[in-house]
C-alpha cells in the first residue's frame, strides 16, 4: 500500500459539497482508503484571475493502485462531477491533483509526480501542511513544512 497526498479544488457550484463528494469518491476507489483530510480554506484564484474564488483542501490516501491508476480515477471523479474541460487553470466544479506518491517520482505524458507546481502553490501547500507537515518532497528533499516556510519567505 503507498500513501499518496491529493490537492482538491472547487470554484463552481456548490463548492463544499462538491469536496465532500469527491472525498467520498476517493474513498470509494478500489484499493483506496482516504485516511485524513485537511480542513477547507478559501483561496483567491491564481493564474486565470477573473474567476470565482476556490475552496481548497487536501487528503491523504492509502492505496493498492499505481500511480497512473489512481491518476484515471481521479479524471473519473472529476468527470463525475461534471467537470467540463474548457481552459487550463479556469474554473471547475472539482480539481483532484495527485501532488505525491511515496517517494516515487513519475514523469510521462500524463502524469508528473510529485506535481510540479505544487511547491509554488500556497493553496496547496497549506492544506497539505496540515496533514502532512513532516513529509518529504522526493526531489526538492525538504519536507512539505519546510517548502511552505520556503514560500512565505519568497513572497
Ligand atoms: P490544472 O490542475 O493544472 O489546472 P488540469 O486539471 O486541467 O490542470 O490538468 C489535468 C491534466 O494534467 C490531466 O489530463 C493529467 O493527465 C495531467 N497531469 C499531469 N500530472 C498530474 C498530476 N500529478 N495530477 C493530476 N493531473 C496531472
Ligand atoms: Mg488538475
Amino acid at each position: 500500500m503507498a500513501r499518496a497526498f491529493i490537492g482538491i479544488g472547487s470554484n463552481l457550484g456548490d463548492r463544499t459539497a462538491n469536496i465532500a463528494d469527491a472525498v467520498d469518491r476517493m474513498n470509494r476507489l478500489p484499493r483506496t482508503r482516504v485516511v485524513r483530510q485537511s480542513s477547507v480554506i478559501e483561496t483567491e484564484p491564481v493564474g486565470v484571475t477573473d474567476q470565482p474564488r476556490f475552496l481548497n483542501a487536501a487528503a491523504e490516501l492509502r492505496t493498492g493502485l499505481a500511480p497512473e491508476e489512481l491518476l484515471d480515477g481521479l479524471r473519473e471523479i472529476e468527470d463525475r462531477l461534471g467537470r467540463e474541460r474548457r481552459e487550463r487553470w479556469g474554473p471547475r466544479t472539482i480539481d483532484l491533483d495527485l501532488l505525491l506518491f511515496g517517494d516515487k517520482v513519475v514523469q510521462t505524458d500524463r502524469l508528473a509526480v510529485p506535481h510540479p507546481r505544487m511547491c509554488e502553490r500556497a493553496f496547496v501547500l497549506d492544506p497539505l501542511a496540515e496533514i502532512a507537515r513532516d513529509v518529504r518532497h522526493p526531489t526538492e528533499g525538504k519536507t512539505v513544512g519546510e517548502l511552505l516556510e520556503r514560500l512565505a519567505e519568497d513572497r
